[in-house]
């Protein structure tokens, strides 16, 4: 029988570069407008392998408290000088050396994510097989960002007709019933979702009755990105289910979630969670509880949108993913492959690792200058 036992990988050297993409038009959610998406790079290189990620952080501590000069400077100081050098045997060995420090998922998240890049590129196996997913597609919807409402309607009636599997609407106080009523006046039998982005309160019950009403797949993340409490309280008193983003750092959150009836269905982002070591755990305890999970997006370039189309291959990814065509949001990508949604269904990208290439040359124009170490 073949040996699967890969030798340690040394971390030989590091890359750290500041990627500035324009949207192709702007995107809203109920914290605020983003133009350009502007995102950390990491590569890792051991011998003449690289792996890769990207940060999830924004600017601004806008979507949750990390910000990317905060990971930067974290990487720098606290990471980066613990593995270059060092050989790790595999991601659980790596990840003893990101779990003493506190916080920092998103920074956390990008080492996890670009040494498993460079752990199945040794095994020359899919990030997907590695994971322990299945088939070569992965089922995705759409996310529309707030804007007009009859812009809206039309918005989700053409994708729906190309093929997406789910249409999220994003909300806030104001921007919610009569869009959301809109857009299902439309779509009758298309499966709806919101997402508030934490814009609500328990004092907002009146609204959340309403939206029960509508026959959304669920409400996602209506209540304040730290509170369980409230959010097992709302979920006492809907029969929608609730489903957490922000509120999910790590599988310990998920398990509380889960046991006080906060959530039904979890959105894992594994940018967001401190990487798929992480995520694989969120994943597995909702399998425990019976409960869905899905891939959330946080609008990456090419290198992220590919590893969430890895993550989203594991079999409790039971509801479609917010992965859809790079295509939506940049005239050119970061990477060469054109990660392109056909009949709603996201190909799996083939090859050792992540299976995308990085456009150096573009890559070059669009980011500063990289740090080394
Ligand atoms: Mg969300």
């Amino acid at each position: 029988m073949p040996t699967t036992t890969a030798a340690p990988l040394r971390i030989d050297s590091a890359e750290l570069r500041v990627v500035r993409l324009p949207l192709i038009a702007p995107f809203t959610t109920s914290t605020g407008t983003m133009y350009d998406k502007v995102f950390p790079l990491l590569t890792l290189r051991s011998g003449d392998l690289e792996g890769y990620a990207e940060g999830v952080m924004d600017p601004m501590p806008d979507f949750l408290d990390d910000t990317i000069a905060g990971g930067i400077d974290f990487l720098q100081q606290a990471i980066l000088p613990q593995v270059i050098g060092a050989s790790f045997e595999n991601p659980e060995a790596l990840n003893r050396i990101l779990r003493p420090w506190r916080g920092n998922w998103m920074a956390k998240a990008m080492v996890d994510m670009a040494y498993w890049d460079l752990w199945a590129k040794s095994m020359n196996l899919p990030l997907s097989t590695v994971l322990g997913g299945l088939g070569d597609a992965v089922p995705v919807g759409i996310s529309l960002g707030i804007d007009d409402i009859r812009d809206t309607v039309e918005k989700a009636r053409m994708n729906q007709a190309l093929g997406y599997r789910r249409i999220k609407l994003k909300i806030m106080p104001g921007h919610d019933l009569e869009l959301v009523s809109a857009v299902r006046a439309a779509l009758p039998d298309t499966p709806l979702t919101v997402d508030a982005n934490t814009a609500y309160t328990l004092a907002d019950m009146k609204v959340m009755h309403a939206l029960d009403a509508l026959g959304l797949d669920y409400i996602e993340q209506p209540l304040a990105y730290d509170d369980l409490h409230d959010h097992a309280v709302l979920q006492s008193r809907l029969k929608t289910p609730i489903c957490l983003d922000e509120s999910i750092r790590s599988a310990a959150d998920a398990r509380k979630a889960l046991a006080g009836g906060a959530a039904r269905v979890i959105n894992i982002k594994v940018g967001r969670v401190a990487g798929h070591l992480e995520a694989r755990r969120i994943h597995d305890i909702a399998a425990a509880w019976d409960v869905p999970v899905w891939c959330g997006g946080m609008l990456e370039a090419g290198i992220g949108r590919a590893h969430n189309i890895h993550l989203a291959t594991q079999p409790n990814f039971r509801k479609p993913g917010d992965t859809s065509s790079i295509s939506r949001y940049f005239k050119r990508d970061i990477v060469l492959e054109p990660l392109e949604v056909k009949n709603g269904l996201m190909p799996v990208p083939p090859g050792p690792g992540i299976g995308v290439q990085l456009d150096r040359a573009f890559l070059a124009e669009v980011s500063g200058e990289a740090l080394t170490f």
